[in-house]
């Protein structure tokens, strides 16, 4: 398995192919213990664990993708945002549902039907009528038929159309999917035929709460002489910006998003966690991913959770180290030295020094993102790419592994945005890790993969 890539249940990889329109988010809230991550690993599947050999990368078990009745979408158990609190039973509930209502597109609200409704499920049930979002109610631990007889309590907390299943049986788990799916917002429609495909590049600003993204926005917009084109994109209120720049076009992935705070509450963790939804949402739709970290607080855990989902999704990444005004020469040195530690998986991405308070940076940030960006859709040609490829081999053959040394036999370019090339070989399980790692740097030295990710699949051909 090579970095980048997902493991999906029939064996495929992941489309990392950059989406015009942001999946769903579907979330997943409940009390504790009601059974929210068994049934987050139910919906996803168990082989739908992400394989990443880069220490550094935090693994983050709560969100994935997941197939589903030929719908695609991101699922999120939210209950995994909750800290420790004084009172769980209400505090979780009411920040896991602030976080739903603000980013979701369908919630699933677990409720428990081995016990009579609590007081905690009232409370829910009261918000969640207000949320203003398809909510599927659904009651676990149903695990016969017997003791679906028996909810009759739950019924009177009033939810419609209660979905009784057991997530650790998988009893009725169709029928929950089938209510998910169908809950889902509609796909966007298909490009119209003949219709001038957008070259703009498709760039999403991430980062923390405060690292200065809307700072950042506000600066492309005052600055530049600019094409602003604000309408509403495919679903609900996801806004892009358009910025022209000299020959280059830019699309700001949902700067709407960036701009809304999450107004419902101010609690740290609840827009902690909106901030990875927005992340999450407009990565799906960016060619180019820009963290933006804030180089005087320094590079947080968080930071490097948000990086990781860019580059397991296979996207460009460029770090955008903010606040640089605040900072003299040797602590800004320092700073840097500290991202390219706390960031260590990606040595590949560059870091942009800049300040969206004062401008400076700004401009070479836009011509960074405009280079990984070309760098992101290009070709190199086969005939190129395998006299490159022989001398590699000459150069540093594959390790003998097993008495054999494995056969490379030729390269191909299967995917641009992101690349994706393909290595025939004689005995693929058989290259050894920090072999294809080479392969892999060699490959961004010699053709400029600056900032993106390079994904190289072995394939046998005996
Ligand atoms: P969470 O805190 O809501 O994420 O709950 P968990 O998924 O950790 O589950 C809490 C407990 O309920 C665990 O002991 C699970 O094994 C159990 N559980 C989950 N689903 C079912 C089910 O369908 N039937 C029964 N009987 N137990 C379940
Ligand atoms: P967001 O939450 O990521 O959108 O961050 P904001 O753009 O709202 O910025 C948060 C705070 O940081 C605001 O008070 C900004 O004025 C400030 N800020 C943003 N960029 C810079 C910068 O480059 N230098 C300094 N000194 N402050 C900045």
């Amino acid at each position: 398995m090579q970095e980048d890539q997902v493991e999906q249940p029939d064996g495929g990889v992941t489309p990392a192919r950059v989406m015009s329109a942001p999946l769903p988010i579907v979330a997943i809230v409940g009390r504790p213990n009601v059974g929210k991550s068994t049934l987050f690993n139910r919906l996803v599947g168990k082989k739908t664990a992400i394989v990443h050999d880069e220490p550094g990368v935090t693994r983050d078990r709560h969100y994935s993708d997941v197939t589903s009745r030929g719908r695609r979408y991101t699922l999120v158990d939210t209950g995994g945002f909750d800290p420790e609190s004084d009172d769980p039973m209400r505090q979780g509930i009411k920040r896991q549902i602030d976080v739903a209502i603000t980013e979701a597109d369908v919630i699933v609200c677990v409720l428990d039907a081995s016990q009579p409704p609590t007081p905690a499920d009232h409370a829910e049930l009261d918000l969640l009528r207000r949320a203003g979002k398809p909510v599927i109610y659904c009651a676990n631990k149903a695990d016969s038929q017997r003791a679906e007889l028996e909810l009759s309590d739950l019924y009177r907390l009033g939810a419609r159309d209660l979905i009784p299943f057991s997530a650790l049986h998988g009893r009725r788990i169709d029928e929950l999917e089938a209510a998910i799916t169908a809950a889902l917002p509609p796909p966007p429609p298909e490009p119209e035929e003949g219709a001038a495909p957008d070259e703009a590049i498709r760039v999403a600003i991430v980062g923390r709460p405060n690292a200065g993204k809307s700072s950042l926005i506000n600066r492309l917009l005052g600055e530049e002489r600019l094409l602003v084109d604000a309408r509403p994109g495919t679903t609900r209120d996801a806004i892009d910006t358009r910025i022209t720049k000299g020959k280059h076009s830019f699309l700001f992935i949902d700067t709407a998003g960036i701009r809304r705070k999450a107004k419902v509450t101010k609690e740290d963790s609840v827009v902690e966690a909106v901030s990875v939804l927005h992340a999450i949402r407009a990565m799906e739709r960016a060619e180019v991913v820009v963290l933006l970290s804030d180089a005087f607080e320094g590079v947080a855990e968080q930071d490097a959770k948000i990086l990781g989902l860019a580059v397991d999704r296979a996207r460009a990444v460029v770090i955008g180290l903010n606040k640089a005004d605040l900072l003299d020469k040797k602590a800004f040195g320092k700073a840097e030295e500290n991202a390219r530690d706390k960031l260590s998986f990606v040595p590949w991405a560059p870091i942009v020094p800049m300040s969206a308070k004062t401008g400076r940076g700004v401009g070479n940030l836009l011509s960074t993102i405009t280079r990984i960006a070309q760098a992101f859709r290009t070709r190199v040609p086969t005939g190129e790419l395998n006299r490159f490829f022989e001398q590699v081999l000459e150069h540093r053959p594959p390790p003998t592994s097993g008495g054999r040394a494995p056969r490379l036999y030729y390269i191909t370019q299967a995917e641009t945005s992101p690349p994706l090339f393909v290595v025939m070989a004689s005995a693929p399980e058989q290259i050894h890790f920090s072999y294809q790692r080479y392969v892999q740097n060699q490959l961004r030295k010699n053709f400029g993969f600056e900032g993106v990710p390079v994904r190289v699949k072995y394939k046998p051909r005996r």
